[in-house]
C-alpha cells in the first residue's frame, strides 16, 4: 500500500490549464470579449472557482444555463457580467433583475414576465433577445422577430428593459464547412440589422461557441461563448487534440486500486460475466461506477492508466466499481488509477472515454457525479 492513502476517486482540476485556454481563446478572437460558460458546474469542473480562474485570464463575462447557476456565482461574491437564458414561465426574473443578471429572452412571454419583474423592482431588467437561425432549438423564429424586438422597443422606451445584446447559436460549428453555417450567419446578419434598424443599439452582438471561435473568426462579432475550450477539451475529434488546438485539458480524474487478486483460468468478471479470464489472472478492482460518471457504455471499452499500462475494463461498468484485467503485472492494493486526464503521462483522454462510450467529450466531463471530489490545483 502506499504510505500516504489515496482516496478513493477524485477529479483534479488544474487552474492554470483553465486561465491558459480562457488566455488562447481570446488570442484566436482578439477583437471579441469572451464570455466563460460555466453552465453545470462548470462542465464538472467547478463553477466558482473556473468562474474565478476565466475572469483572472480576461474573461469579462460568465454564462449559464439556468439562474440558479446565475444566482449561485453573485452569491460566491463574483460581480461580473453575468448571463444564463434558460428560462421558463413563472421563473425568478425579479431575483435576476436587483441582480443585475444579463437574460436571454426567446419569446413574448419571457419578455412579458420581465417587464413585470423589472416593474416590481423599480429598475430596468437588462435583456438578451435570441434569435433562432436555424438551430431549431432556443430562440425567436424570424417570422415572430419583428414582434418582439418591437415588444423591446416599446420596453425600452418606457424604462423596464434595457437591451443589451442581440444573438443567436450554432448548429454545426463544429462540422467547417457544414452548409448551415453561412446559412444562420446570413439570417444573423439580417435579424440583428432588423433590430438596429427598429433603434436598438446593443452591447454586444454573438453567435459563437468555442469551435467557432477557433475555427470561424468571421463568427465572433462582438463577444465569444466558451465552454468546453475553457475546460481544454476539444469539441470534436475532427477539429484536432487540445494540443493541436492549443488547449490544456483542466481535469484529471483518478481513484486508489481498491483490491487485488488472482483468479484461475475462465473465471467471469462483473455482473453478465461478459469477460471471462482466458488464463491465471490478476483482477484489479477500481472503486468507481456509473454513479460516479463513469459510462456504463463504455463497459468492456474505457480505457484506464493502471501499474504503467492502460488497460481495458473487463466487462461490465456497475454503479460503483469496475474490474480490469492486470495479467501477471505487479499492480498493488492502493495503487493510483488514472481514468482521464490531459494525457501528458501516457494516460486516456476524455475524448478516448468519449470514443469508448459512443459519445462526446463535453459528455464524459460534465456528467462526473457529485459523489467525485473536486480538487482545484493551481487557485
Ligand atoms: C453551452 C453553450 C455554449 C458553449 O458551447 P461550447 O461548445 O461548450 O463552447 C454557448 N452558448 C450556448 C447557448 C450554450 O448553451
Amino acid at each position: 500500500m502506499n504510505e500516504t492513502p489515496l482516496p478513493r476517486v477524485r477529479a483534479e482540476i488544474d487552474l492554470a490549464a483553465v486561465r491558459h485556454n480562457v488566455r488562447a481563446l481570446r488570442d484566436r478572437a482578439p477583437r471579441s470579449q469572451l464570455m466563460a460558460v460555466v453552465k453545470s458546474d462548470a462542465y464538472g469542473h467547478g463553477a466558482v472557482p473556473c468562474a474565478r480562474a476565466a475572469l483572472q485570464a480576461g474573461a469579462r463575462w460568465l454564462g449559464t444555463a439556468t439562474p440558479e447557476e446565475a444566482f449561485a456565482l453573485r452569491d460566491a461574491g463574483i460581480d461580473a457580467r453575468i448571463m444564463c437564458w434558460l428560462w421558463t414561465p413563472g421563473g425568478p426574473w425579479r431575483r435576476a433583475v436587483d441582480e443585475g443578471i444579463d437574460v436571454g429572452i426567446s419569446g413574448m412571454w419571457a419578455l412579458d414576465e420581465v417587464r413585470a419583474a423589472a416593474r416590481a423592482a423599480g429598475r430596468p431588467a437588462r435583456i438578451q433577445l435570441k434569435a433562432d437561425t436555424g438551430l431549431g432549438r432556443n430562440g425567436c423564429q424570424p417570422a415572430d422577430w419583428p414582434a418582439l424586438v418591437g415588444a423591446a422597443v416599446a420596453a425600452q422606451a418606457e424604462g423596464t428593459v434595457q437591451v443589451t445584446g442581440l444573438w443567436s447559436h450554432f448548429a454545426c460549428a463544429d462540422e467547417p464547412g457544414h452548409p448551415s453555417i453561412a446559412a444562420q450567419l446570413a439570417v444573423f446578419r439580417e435579424m440583428t440589422g432588423y433590430a438596429e434598424k427598429e433603434g436598438l443599439d446593443p452591447e454586444v452582438r454573438h453567435i459563437a461557441n468555442t469551435p467557432a471561435t477557433l475555427t470561424l473568426p468571421e463568427t465572433h462579432f462582438d463577444l465569444v461563448r466558451t465552454g468546453i475550450g475553457i475546460y481544454g477539451v476539444s469539441p470534436a475529434p475532427e477539429l484536432g487534440t487540445p494540443a493541436q488546438l492549443g488547449l490544456r485539458p483542466a481535469m484529471t480524474l483518478r481513484a486508489a486500486v481498491a483490491l487485488v487478486k488472482e483468479v484461475p483460468p475462465g473465471h467471469g468478471v462483473s455482473y453478465g460475466h461478459h469477460y471471462v479470464t482466458d488464463a491465471a489472472t490478476g483482477l484489479a478492482l477500481i472503486p468507481a461506477g456509473y454513479a460516479d460518471g463513469i459510462p456504463r457504455h463504455a463497459s468492456g471499452r474505457g480505457p484506464v492508466l493502471v501499474g504503467g499500462k492502460v488497460r481495458t475494463v473487463a466487462g461490465r461498468v456497475a454503479m460503483d466499481q469496475f474490474v480490469v484485467d492486470i495479467g501477471t503485472d505487479p499492480v498493488r492494493t492502493g495503487d493510483e488509477a488514472v481514468l482521464f486526464g490531459p494525457g501528458d503521462a501516457g494516460e486516456p483522454t476524455a475524448e478516448d472515454w468519449a470514443q469508448a462510450a459512443g459519445t462526446i467529450a463535453y459528455e464524459i466531463v460534465t456528467r462526473i457525479g457529485s459523489r467525485v471530489p473536486r480538487v482545484h490545483l493551481n487557485a
